[in-house]
């Protein structure tokens, strides 16, 4: 049994991530006030849901921003608004290449460790584990739930080693984190969902054991689970299969953390991609079963929000939303390269640019909402325009500007969209209204 994960000089001094917790992301840091609104409503229904600013440095990247402006947008959100539960700032999926300019502004980090799957660990690193884990072989009863799993020696080696070196590197990760930081002065997560095969609940098990020899104190975890996740879109894949397996790595956590000293509030990140519809329900019922909480991380459809609100303000912001279109269909090759392997554009699907040039307020809303129920609804339309932020980066100042002349419209639809169709029925087990 490893106890090195929990450190009892801590205790009482660890930063500590609530149980419901929603990641959002805020690309052009207008937003944060419409978000936290969105958990105030939540608030107001007696559901606690810690909002966390999250923005990898992919997004950084292609907007031009400093980690620094998302802390500085949210501090003033919160003050605004007189937010007086915790909240967090993300390093979204960083690495130890890209976590620098993080190190001062944010307080949650995920790490991301896809790149080392499946990188040999040195032989002797493999046998060491394996011959540590003697109690993992065999059958392992897990609570709460009727299965079990059996673990031979075999998935015991093979498992780490696809594994190990990823837990290795997450460990470099969160040490040079910690000396910049101190050890409990932040949220550490760990992120294997950028890859191209689910983790089973049984390696979710091995890995959570390597993660605690490790001595990384975990607070959440973000394994890829079956089914796609494509961006901005829902769930493509089988919701039976996906609630099993969920309930399987949340009683495979909850053992982790009897049995290996991991922190008691870890919890499953779900990275969604964001609108995730058909699978938030089974999330609800697996949180109300087995009492756990979620981190959901819904990264991107603000952006959209913000898009839609522009569409139905009218005028020159219906214009403007054309115009980022136009470029978008342009540059479809180009912005979507870096996201292949989350999005699936029909590009028979994709209207002209023409016929949107001739669209109404109403026409672009409703093809680009995710309002499934609607039959205008286009989701490859919102696909593009999903990954077509980097167009309205480049309007630069003209952007914000039409943001700042609208902000009542778009910030109805951030909060709306945030509260009624992911909130809702994530944390209060609603149906949205608008679905
Ligand atoms: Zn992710």
């Amino acid at each position: 049994m490893n106890t090195k994960a929990r450190n009892p000089k801590l205790a009482g001094n660890i930063l500590t991530l609530p149980k419901y917790s929603l990641g959002t992301g805020d690309r052009f840091a207008h937003q944060a006030k419409a978000q936290l609104q969105a958990c105030l409503l939540a608030a107001q229904q007696g559901v606690e849901v810690i909002p966390v600013w999250n923005k990898s440095n992919r997004e950084h990247t292609i907007i031009g921003s400093e980690p620094a402006s998302v802390r500085a947008a949210a501090d003033a959100a919160v003050k605004e608004l007189g937010w007086n539960k915790p909240y967090f700032c993300d390093a979204d999926h960083i690495t130890l290449q890209t976590v620098d300019r993080f190190l001062a502004p944010c307080d949650f980090y995920t790490i991301d460790v896809a790149e080392m799957i499946g990188q040999p660990a040195p032989a002797d690193a493999i046998e060491a584990f394996v011959s540590k884990h003697p109690e993992l072989l065999g059958k392992i009863e897990l609570s709460g739930i009727d299965e079990s799993f059996t673990i031979t020696a075999e998935d015991l080696r093979s498992t780490a080693s696809k594994f190990l070196a990823a837990v290795k590197q997450a460990g470099e990760v969160y040490r040079k984190i910690a000396a910049a930081k101190g050890e409990g002065r932040f949220i550490p997560e760990i992120s294997m969902d950028e890859t191209d095969r689910a983790q089973s609940p049984v390696e979710l098990l091995i890995i959570l054991v390597a993660i605690a020899d490790e001595g990384i104190p975990i607070q959440t975890i973000a394994p890829k689970f079956s089914g796609r996740f494509n961006k901005g879109v829902d769930y493509v894949g089988d919701v039976a299969q996906f609630e099993r397996e969920m309930q399987l790595d949340v009683a495979a956590i909850a053992y982790a953390v009897k049995h290996y000293g991991l922190p008691a509030n870890l919890k499953l990140s779900v990275h969604s991609g964001s609108d995730k519809f058909s699978i938030y329900p089974a999330i609800h019922r697996t949180m109300k079963k087995f009492d756990c909480g979620v981190h959901l991380k819904t990264a991107g459809t603000t952006w959209l929000e913000e898009i839609i609100g522009l569409a139905e303000a009218g005028g020159e912001a219906l214009a403007f939303a054309k115009d980022v279109y136009a470029d978008a269909f342009a540059h479809r090759d180009e912005l979507c390269g870096p996201y292949a392997t989350v999005i699936d554009i029909e590009p028979a699907k994709l209207p002209s640019p023409e016929t949107v040039r001739s669209w109404t307020s109403e026409q672009y809303t409703s093809a680009l909402r995710h309002v499934q129920s609607n039959p205008a609804y286009n989701a490859s339309f919102r696909q593009l325009l999903h990954v077509g932020f980097k167009i309205a980066a480049k309007k630069g100042r003209r952007y914000l500007d039409l943001l700042e002349a609208n902000e009542p419209v778009v910030a109805r639809n951030v909060t709306e969209n945030l509260y009624d169709r992911h909130i809702a029925p994530v944390f209060l087990g609603r149906a949205a209204s608008t679905i």
